[in-house]
């Protein structure tokens, strides 16, 4: 008899994007006329930069000629994209991140969900709320969690992002072993400065606690004083796992290609107290699941370091950061309490009048034909809260507030 991983019934049902995919489509079907205009799900709209577009033809090419051809490469990534990572990502920002320690992925969804395989299932693990929701789900189906309770997987620790901390979290109650810290933060938009960060990584230290450090909007980063990687605080290499990811970055959402970096001095323990370093482990991981991404996509993921490359793809961000301004400076402008967008794609909004997340929603969806994103589906701490996102046109997006000014 076969007999299934109960954790995954522990799993809620509505997962947020098919809520509101749900709703979006019950809305088209009763009203074929109207113009509905998508702000929700956190997908770039332009296409890939022509030196990145290059890069991958190249690939391709190289792929289709028996003298270049390529069948099975390295499972941590080519060298050529490890070094240009070290050196433009890390060398030239004064952080020392061998090559070495650099896997490429196809994703930093797969990363984030697939480190929990390396570490044991007694850790406590700790999540922001609100946030993305890979991190909860993964740590239910890895058999962490024990049940569920108003909108809280019991067995997670979580930490609550709100107004008036910042959107930073402050340490817990009840310490976590693993620490998952998003920044910029999907959804909220909110930055960690390097004086917050570095209480975060001095805490693990302290507690010889992981964090699991989500930078995938790190290029959206706008401000001085905001770290673009935790191993720009002293000690975090010992303490801390970064993931990156060239799809928010550089538009590779439908490309696909991420990196982690799981520094040699990263050390965890047995059950004895012995300490083991972490690298070898998710090497291990690696090497035996998974067979590296396709070279096409990893040359053109390397075209994003050129000169031509970084100028093209600066141009692109800064038309979704002037998008954020704008819904920014409008949506405050209309008497709503607004957050993020200036180090990121999202723009996060207060609700009036306490009206939930859903409600407004609805609201948005048939008064404006505009789609965002509930803040509760990001966990209960995103309760009267909504999350627009820039990845939009800009005539959509100037028109989308404009729609919203006029609801009643
Ligand atoms: C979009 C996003 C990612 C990127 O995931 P990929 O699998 O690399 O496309 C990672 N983390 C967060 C918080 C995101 O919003």
């Amino acid at each position: 008899m076969a007999r299934i991983n109960e954790n995954y019934l522990k799993l809620q049902a509505g997962y947020l994007f098919p809520e509101i995919g749900r709703r979006v489509s019950a809305f088209v079907a009763a009203n074929p006329d109207k113009k509905v205009i998508r702000m929700g799900i956190g997908d770039v709209t332009k296409p890939l930069v022509p030196s990145v577009t290059k890069a991958f033809h190249e690939g391709v090419n190289e792929m289709a000629n028996a003298e270049t051809f390529r069948g099975y490469g390295p499972e941590q990534g080519y060298a050529f994209l490890r070094e240009a990572i070290a050196k433009n990502d890390y060398r030239d920002r004064g952080i020392d991140i061998p090559a070495d320690d650099i896997f490429i992925s196809d994703g930093s969804k797969c990363d984030t969900g697939n480190i929990q395989e390396i570490f044991g299932h007694d850790n406590k693990v700790g999540i922001c709320d609100p946030v993305y929701p890979v991190y909860a789900d993964t740590t239910v189906m890895s058999g962490k969690t024990d049940g569920f309770d108003a909108g809280y997987y019991k067995g997670i620790i979580y930490m609550p992002c709100t107004k008036e901390n910042g959107f930073i979290p402050e340490f817990p109650a009840e310490t976590p072993d693993l620490i998952f810290l998003c920044f910029p933060n999907n959804p909220t938009g909110a930055v960690a400065t390097k004086e917050e960060l570095k209480k975060w990584v001095d805490y693990a230290r302290k507690n010889k606690s992981i964090i699991l450090y989500d930078a995938a909007y790190e290029a959206f980063i706008t401000e001085e004083n905001i770290p673009h990687s935790i191993y720009e605080i002293e000690g975090a290499k010992e303490v801390a796992i970064e993931f990156r990811s060239f799809s928010k970055t550089a538009g590779f959402t439908g490309t696909r290609c991420a990196f982690t970096v799981v520094p040699r001095e990263l050390k965890a323990y047995d059950s004895a107290g012995k300490a083991h370093p972490v690298k070898p482990l998710w090497n291990r991981r690696q090497t035996t699941k998974f067979n590296g991404v396709s070279y096409p996509v990893q040359k053109a993921a390397a075209a994003v370091y050129t000169p031509e490359g970084k100028k093209e793809i600066a141009e692109v961000i800064a038309y979704y950061l002037e998008n954020a301004r704008i819904m920014k400076e409008s949506l405050a402008a209309q008497g709503y309490e607004v957050f993020g967008g200036v180090n990121a794609p999202y723009v996060w909004v207060r609700t009036k009048n306490n009206m939930s997340s859903w409600e407004f929603f609805d609201k948005v969806l048939n008064e404006a034909n505009v789609v965002g994103t509930p803040g509760s589906g990001f966990g209960p701490a995103g309760e009267g809260y909504f999350r627009f996102s820039a990845f939009a046109d800009r005539e959509s997006t100037v028109e989308a507030m404009e729609r919203i000014k006029n609801m009643k």
